[in-house]
């Protein structure tokens, strides 16, 4: 885990309640020793990439900190794509640490925060961990499976177990908390997610190899010029001598959200065929209006984070 590592940096230095919320982010390798009958291709796998961060504030702070927390995790589902999200908030188990107001003050700001954004939840009684409440959010996917992504944690424990303290307005030290959160949790499950979200067919913004160029013939001049005019886009070139066919099927096969075919005709008129997924190929396209149209397919979308 990477909080210990976020807490030594917290400690490096005496803090000020002036420096609070102070926020740690990293995306940290972690490593678990997972039985081999559990591991699951990307799903599940013994060493990964947490997108990772730990929040140290003021008791006061929590509520605003959660609500943020919140707000960005679904604006970054929805960026990919994830528009059904649900949520489990799970609340002081019997066994626990921390004193009730502080655990009721806490688990009101997580169910505040999911009241605020119209996220429906289940409350799990008992079902925290022994140090602080937290929230859990699902995904459905496109074909209906929930997949646990996003989790918002608030912790009473390691700050008193690691001695952290701030220097508060009356030149007190105290006690701040520390909130856990991941918001897509292993990098490599939530590209497994979004393949099998997709089936593989990536949006233009996120496919791997966004645009294929397949020629018939000699006509690697013009295709150069292509090129240029599709400067960092991620693209490839299939220029082996076999049949244009061939070259359709491996691209379809491969997913690639756009194809351009380009014939020795297309050089001497200035156009290019188009394949894009999911719409009626089109042929002597004049090769602005071509690139215009492939720049709409693979345009990032405003995500307002
Ligand atoms: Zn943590």
């Amino acid at each position: 885990m990477n909080c210990p590592f976020h807490i030594l940096i917290y400690k490096s230095d005496i803090r000020s309640y002036k420096e609070l919320p102070l926020r740690f982010f990293e995306l940290g390798s972690v490593y678990r020793y997972e039985k081999t009958g559990v591991l699951h291709g990307l799903l599940r796998a013994r060493g990964f990439t947490q997108d990772d961060a730990h929040i140290f504030c003021t008791n006061d702070q929590i509520e605003d900190e959660i609500l943020n927390l919140l707000t960005f995790s679904i604006k970054l589902l929805n960026a990919f794509g994830f528009d059904s999200i649900e949520a489990d908030l799970s609340t002081r188990p019997e066994k626990s640490i921390g004193n009730d107001d502080d655990w009721v003050k806490a688990t009101n700001s997580l169910a505040s925060a999911l009241d605020d954004q119209n996220i429906s939840y289940v409350t799990a009684h008992g079902e925290g961990a022994f140090y602080g409440p937290k929230i859990d959010l699902h995904v459905k996917d496109a074909i209906g499976r929930r997949w646990q992504l996003s989790t918002i944690q608030v912790d009473f424990s390691q700050p008193d177990n690691f001695d952290l303290q701030y220097v508060d307005s009356n030149n007190k030290r105290v006690r701040p908390v520390m909130i856990h959160r991941a918001l897509l949790g292993s990098i490599e499950r939530f590209t497994g997610i979004l393949i099998e979200n997709y089936a593989g067919h990536f949006p233009g913004w996120l496919a791997p190899v966004q645009v294929k160029i397949l020629t018939i013939g000699e006509v690697s001049n013009y295709v150069r010029e292509i090129v240029k005019l599709l400067k960092n886009v991620r693209l490839e070139i299939d220029d082996r001598s076999i049949r244009l066919g061939e070259k359709i099927h491996d691209s379809t096969k491969e997913k690639v959200p756009v194809s351009i075919i380009i014939g020795e005709k297309d050089v001497s008129l200035g156009t290019m065929a188009l394949n894009i997924h999911n719409q009626d190929n089109q042929k002597d396209i004049k090769l602005e209006d071509g690139i215009k149209q492939i720049k709409n397919v693979i345009k990032v979308p405003k995500f307002n984070l």
